[in-house]
């Protein structure tokens, strides 16, 4: 696969009249899109995917949500799809260095890349900055850390810094969302309970998982060590239901093989717009 069909690949939803809007650029000037299905207006959900580089089969497992959604309807509020959330990362991985149109950075992406010209485990993006740790949610406390550029891991040097980070925190201010989904690879759990909530907090995300468990079969679990993320990132600032998803076996090699997508694709297609739908009613039964 290319990165260009990927790019098709939007353009197909886009010619489908599916509503969208290009929510800023990454650091290599390529789009992130944000694909919108069902009303506007309160009760919004956001579903983001292959925020890591060679986890770019998620980013495929939501693009067949949106056509999914798009066919069987949203009756109650709407959702959000952004596809890929680290398009330079995905492009490192599917194309290598010809990817990086600035030659001067080869050298650079080389070096972090340890010399090696197989991009094939990046999950950073073209930085070599992490972006899944580098929010601003116990930023830097993760056990799996590290402090210099590298495929994987690199906080960044400060909370915040990535170009594609902030892309996301100021579209998710803006929309302010009931609840958020991040599809990774691999694994097939959810992780919810980010530690800055409250035990009450972390009892109502734990039966959320636990509906979204009777949808795909993954199996819940409390995040652990696990800081920086969009996930915790929201869950800290908004205090909302946010769930990482592991989409695809732990069997399977890394990355995620394209045959793995149509199993995804079954047990996932039905998440966002059901769990939406869960999420509006617990909140108008917690009201009462
Ligand atoms: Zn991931």
């Amino acid at each position: 696969m290319t990165y260009q069909e990927i790019e098709q690949k939007m353009q197909e939803l886009i010619d489908m009249g599916i509503d969208y809007e290009i929510i800023g650029t990454s650091l290599l000037g390529r789009n992130i899109y944000a694909f919108h299905v069902g009303n506007y207006g309160p009760n919004q959900m956001i579903v983001e995917g292959s925020i890591h580089a060679r986890e770019y089969v998620a980013g495929l497992a939501v693009v067949e949500q949106i056509k999914y959604t798009n066919k069987v309807g949203v009756s109650e509020g709407g959702i959000y799809f952004i596809p890929f959330a680290n398009p330079d990362g995905v492009a490192l991985v599917l194309e290598g260095i010809d990817s990086v149109v600035c030659p001067k950075l080869h050298n650079y992406i080389l070096v972090i890349n340890n010399n090696s010209y197989d991009f094939s485990q990046w999950k950073a993006n073209a930085c070599g900055v992490d972006l899944n740790v580098n929010f601003d949610a116990l930023w830097g406390g993760g056990a799996q850390n590290v402090f210099c550029p590298s495929p994987a891991n690199f906080v960044g040097y400060f909370p915040n810094s990535e170009k594609e980070v902030l892309i996301l925190i100021s579209f998710t201010e803006k929309v302010s969302p009931i609840v958020t989904l991040s599809y990774h690879t691999k694994g097939e759990v959810i992780y919810y309970g980010f530690e800055t909530l409250s035990q009450k907090l972390i009892a109502r995300d734990r039966q959320i998982a636990e509906y979204i468990q009777s949808i795909n079969g993954y199996v819940p679990i409390k995040t652990e060590n696990s800081t920086g993320g969009y996930s915790d990132w929201v869950s800290q600032e908004l205090e909302v239901p946010a769930f990482t998803i592991e989409a695809g076996s732990y069997l399977l090699p890394t990355p995620l093989p394209i045959s793995a997508l149509d199993d995804i694709a079954i047990k996932n297609n039905p998440v966002p717009v059901k769990t939406l739908q869960y999420v509006i009613t617990y909140n108008k039964n917690s009201q009462q």
